[in-house]
């Protein structure tokens, strides 16, 4: 069974973007999250995109080519994985080129005027809301993780590179997502706790058939949290009642081991015996055999118990 990242990455990798300047922005994130880069001796730069998701790994190679830059020397290597229930790696290299400089640059990562290489500020790329939301789309296909919601809520993105957190947890500010942020060995991670939260998340950067499994085990939860409370109620209430039966049956036994039976009045003489010969019975099915109401029973067994009772006070005097 694929993680539920995977199913997730899997649904966005196919999410149809048309617009030139959010498949500019989705892509610089994704190679912002997911990719390396070199440098050869003529100063070209080439990037290897590596992710473990073979849609992912097309849609990247299908954003390059849809860029037309031009002629642009592109190879998929696949890393079969040795071991067992680990996934495969995909990676693309973009071979170094004066075409990939012109394709980075485009993309933000060399700044135009030939001041270097940009860590992470892409504000150039982030004017325009629709392309927000692409840049967060790429940032979660190249190196976002989400939990199944059962096994608890958690949504995150990783990386390496300080600048570009920032960026990323200022950009997630900005749509009023409560982040949170911590450092994993060398990593900044940015996480969303709140399943409310994660399921706008979600929605926003176009995953909408995952989000129905994420809602209704979401609900499943919930439903079953309640049920649990009400269980764990009802077992509560058990108790009580079956400690009240074990005390009024003590108690009778009691009393009429001290009293004569028949000196009490038929009534009380009835449920004295009722409630000794039907311990485990409840107050509702006690009533049902003596054919009263259920306060009757109740109002007949204070009166009883407060008999032994005095009784007991007696004894001790
Ligand atoms: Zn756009």
């Amino acid at each position: 069974m694929p993680s539920f990242s995977a199913e997730v990455k899997n649904e966005l990798a196919h999410f149809n973007e048309t617009n030139i300047c959010c498949i500019r922005a989705e892509l610089s994130a994704l190679l912002r999250m997911g990719a390396s880069f070199v440098l050869n001796t003529k100063h070209h730069m080439g990037v290897n995109f590596t992710t473990e998701n073979a849609a992912v790994g097309r849609r990247v190679l299908a954003f390059i080519k849809g860029l037309c830059i031009g002629e642009i020397r592109t190879e998929l290597v696949v890393m079969r994985s040795r071991r067992l229930q680990k996934n495969n790696h995909y990676t693309i290299r973009v071979m170094p080129s004066k075409v990939t400089n012109k394709l980075l640059e485009e993309l933000g990562f060399i700044n135009g005027d030939g001041s270097g290489f940009n860590m992470g500020k892409d504000s150039a790329l982030l004017s325009k809301y629709c392309c927000k939301e692409a840049y967060l789309r790429g940032a979660f296909l190249g190196g976002g993780s989400v939990n199944r919601p059962d096994a608890g809520y958690h949504l995150e993105f990783s990386t390496s590179n300080y600048e570009f957190s920032r960026q990323m947890l200022n950009l997630l500010n900005q749509f009023g997502f409560p982040i949170g942020t911590t450092t994993r060995k060398d990593n900044y991670v940015l996480y969303l706790k709140e399943s409310e939260a994660i399921i706008s998340f979600l929605r926003m950067i176009g995953a909408e058939q995952v989000l129905e499994e994420f809602e209704s085990t979401r609900n499943l939860k919930e439903v079953r949290n309640q049920v649990n409370r009400l269980v764990n109620c009802e077992t509560a209430n058990l108790q009580k009642t079956v400690n009240a039966a074990l005390r009024q049956v003590k108690n009778m036994t009691l009393l009429l081991k001290n009293i004569n039976i028949s000196d009490l009045p038929v009534v009380l003489q009835e449920t004295a015996k009722a409630r000794i010969d039907y311990p485990d019975a409840s107050l509702s099915e006690l009533a049902q055999i003596l054919g009263v109401g259920k306060s009757g029973v109740n109002h007949r067994l204070r009166k009883l118990e407060m008999m032994a009772l005095q009784l007991k006070e007696c004894e001790k005097k």
